[in-house]
């Protein structure tokens, strides 16, 4: 038996993979990556492959970073684990929540810790929760997202998901987690409907909501600012301005989920800055450890934290714990993580591959299996003709490019420190996938 087929084997009777056909994979068994370096990662047959998807998401500085690995070792052998609970705090947790608060795209006044992106988004639905009860509206719990939203795969989180993966046979969403439509004009506008038109009717939509279930009873909103996992969906700019006055209006709540969007996804600092959008709430996750640890934070606005604040004191506890919030390695590593975003000026790298890799793609867009490219920053879809995305996403890694068919989009998010001749590369690679298709 070859270590292939021990590791294949090994892995289709032990480990339970998501987001796969478990009875496929019984028979087709896994591609097993072993190493790693920059955008490259290599299987244990020894062949390479660019990671065009950073994984999930989230490598953002690539494979192999030592000065991450250097840290975490330091961080370990200094302080290994100290929790923040009963008024303990450590050197890490404090400069990564004050770099954060100085880089967070509108003011903010605190950061909460958590794990993963799911976590963090489930915290933020709790402190909206927890925020309507201390100002003394406690009907205020439902929540809206869009449909096709991905905001993570917890109870609260999947909930808030709009897509039906999260949600069949799981028997979610829970009751008060509403979705409405998704804002994406090429695939869900009328006939002849222009782009601003259709954001009035989807804001028209969303208002009529309010009214029938009714403002008080709404918490918060939650949007990502360019929807990744509902196939890279990038929404009218008018869709968020008239979307932010009715929220304002009505006193709902906004969450932006910036998992995918922090960092320099999309050509600034924070999604937020690139769709104009100012959040009550904001989590990041993914990039801002780069991938290389878990650790997730929830930003929050002073409106926000002073009402938190003073229903802690009156309760004489703030309630929500856990046991990794701050965690000193995580923390450590995300520091440096940003120091080196800062260091490589990783906005500034992102702009100027943005185009190489957008319109690299968008010359295909005469190819006559592609029906659209979109893109922003270093995060594009190419939607192709239906029921051609899963086989090209397979021939994609025949051709040593790994990227995720969502549907029939195929998405790319490349790690943030790609060069362009990798790019190049990746877009030859591609296009040869495309061709055999
Ligand atoms: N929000 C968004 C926008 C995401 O893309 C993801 C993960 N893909 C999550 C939340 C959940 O993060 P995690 O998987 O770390 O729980």
């Amino acid at each position: 038996m070859s270590i292939k087929d021990s590791l294949q084997t090994r892995d289709a009777l032990s480990v339970v993979h998501g987001l796969t056909n478990l009875s496929t994979h019984a028979k087709r068994g896994a591609t097993v990556i072993k190493s790693g370096k920059g955008v490259w990662v290599q299987d244990i047959d020894g062949r390479d492959y660019i990671e065009a998807m950073s994984g999930l998401w989230c490598i953002a500085l690539g494979y192999g970073n030592e000065r991450l690995a250097d840290v975490a070792h330091r961080q370990m052998m200094e302080l290994a684990y100290y929790p923040l609970t009963n008024h303990k705090s450590h050197p890490s947790v404090i400069e990564l929540a004050e770099k954060l608060l100085s880089t967070a795209p509108v003011p903010m006044a605190r950061i909460w810790f958590a794990s993963t992106g799911s976590e963090a988004i489930d915290c933020a639905a709790r402190l909206s929760w927890y925020f309507w009860n201390a100002l003394g509206q406690p009907e205020k719990k439902k929540f809206i997202s869009h449909q096709l939203a991905y905001h993570g795969n917890t109870i609260a989180s999947a909930s808030l998901s709009g897509v039906s993966y999260a949600h069949n046979k799981f028997n979610l969403p829970l009751p008060g987690f509403l979705h409405v439509q998704t804002p994406h004009f090429s695939r869900f506008a009328h006939p002849g409907e222009t782009e601003d038109a259709f954001s009035d009717r989807l804001i028209a939509h969303i208002e009529k909501l309010i009214h029938l279930e009714g403002a008080d009873t709404i918490a918060a909103f939650f949007v990502e600012p360019v929807m990744g996992a509902g196939g890279i969906v990038i929404p009218p700019t008018r869709y968020y301005e008239q979307l932010q006055i009715l929220l304002k209006k009505h006193d709902i709540l906004l969450v932006c989920d910036e998992v995918v969007t922090a960092f320099g996804r999309t050509g600034n600092m924070f999604g937020s800055t690139t769709m104009q959008l100012q959040p009550d709430l904001l989590v990041c996750a993914k990039a801002l450890s780069s991938a290389y640890i878990p650790i997730s934070a929830l930003m929050i606005s002073l409106r926000v934290y002073e009402a938190i604040e003073r229903q802690s004191g009156e309760l004489g506890l703030f309630g929500l714990t856990m046991t990794y919030s701050g965690h000193p390695v995580a923390s450590a590593v995300a520091l440096e993580t940003i120091k080196i975003y800062e260091e490589l000026q990783i906005v500034n790298h992102v702009r100027q591959l943005s185009p190489v890799l957008l319109e690299g793609l968008m010359n295909l867009q005469s190819h006559s299996l592609v029906k659209e490219v979109r893109g922003i920053g270093l995060l594009a879809g190419v939607e192709l003709e239906a029921k051609y995305g899963n086989e090209c996403a397979r021939i994609a890694e025949e051709e040593g490019l790994i990227v995720r068919a969502i549907g029939d989009t195929i998405a790319f998010c490349p790690p943030l420190i790609i060069s362009e001749l990798e790019v190049q590369e990746l877009l030859k690679r591609f296009t040869k996938a495309l061709n055999r298709l």
